[in-house]
């Protein structure tokens, strides 16, 4: 397994960790348990709690050099980022076709659901969002593109900050438009839903994506 350690805590922030290659049949790795995500067992290819008890392993299991951790992370950071939103823009789709579908045939006090109480907006908010998702992602990839990963990082954190939580919102509202069908086995809204809902925190929490968001409008006005 790779292991991302603090190794150089006296460096610059972004050159005290290091990525160290560790065989898990290394003494003192202790495989605690498989971890559950909503529930759902993802053993044995999900994520392990994992303890080192002053495991050693050979400084030639160093990848790329001590202190350059963040910027193998880096490399696939920004494109598997960019990736996740195009991904969960796709599931915004099927959810929103789901909705209107279910919507538009379900019928409940004599008319269908998208014609009663603020469905219909609910319905137009999930379609301007997916739009406004799409081209906020196709800008971040063209930064990526034109400017490099580094120079993108801003473009990049907007959408991980936006698509993974307005598309929770999205199939949220599917769900709700299906009634308890939406959270049963019927549809696949749930387990799009509890993915999705993941996504929130991997690759980095929202908050930290809106902290480079915002730092960065400060830094306009010289103000952080
Ligand atoms: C199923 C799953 C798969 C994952 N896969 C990956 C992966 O492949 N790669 C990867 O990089 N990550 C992945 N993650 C995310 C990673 O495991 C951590 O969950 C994530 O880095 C957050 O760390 P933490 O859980 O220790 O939360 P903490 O660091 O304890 O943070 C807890 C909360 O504090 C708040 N917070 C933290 N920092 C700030 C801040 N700067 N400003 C404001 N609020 C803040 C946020 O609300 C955050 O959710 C995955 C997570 C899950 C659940």
């Amino acid at each position: 397994m790779i292991t991302m350690v603090k190794t150089s805590p006296n460096a610059a922030p972004s050159k005290q960790q290091s990525q160290i290659l560790v065989p898990t049949d290394t003494e003192g790795v202790e495989i605690l348990e498989g971890m559950q995500v909503f529930g759902e067992d993802h053993a044995p290819r999900g994520h392990m709690h994992i303890r080192f008890n002053n495991v050693r392993v050979p400084k030639e299991n160093i990848l790329l050099g001590e202190g350059r951790g963040f910027e193998i992370s880096q490399v696939r950071l920004g494109p598997g980022r960019i990736h996740h939103c195009m991904r969960s823009i796709g599931k915004a789709e099927k959810a929103l076709e789901l909705m209107v579908k279910r919507s538009g045939t379900r019928v409940a006090f004599g008319k269908p659901i998208a014609k009663l109480g603020k469905n219909i907006e609910v319905i137009s908010r999930a379609r301007i969002e997916i739009n406004a998702m799409r081209l906020a992602v196709l800008q971040a990839a063209k930064a990526m593109d034109v400017l490099g990963n580094k120079e993108a990082r801003v473009y990049v954190s907007a959408v991980k900050a936006m698509v993974p939580e307005k598309v929770c919102d999205i199939i949220d509202a599917a769900i709700q438009m299906h009634g308890a069908t939406g959270i049963s086995q019927w549809t696949p809204l749930a387990t799009m839903y509890t993915d999705m809902r993941h996504l929130r925190f991997a690759d980095g929490p929202d908050e930290v994506h809106h902290m480079v968001v915002g730092r960065a409008e400060l830094q306009k006005y010289d103000l952080w």
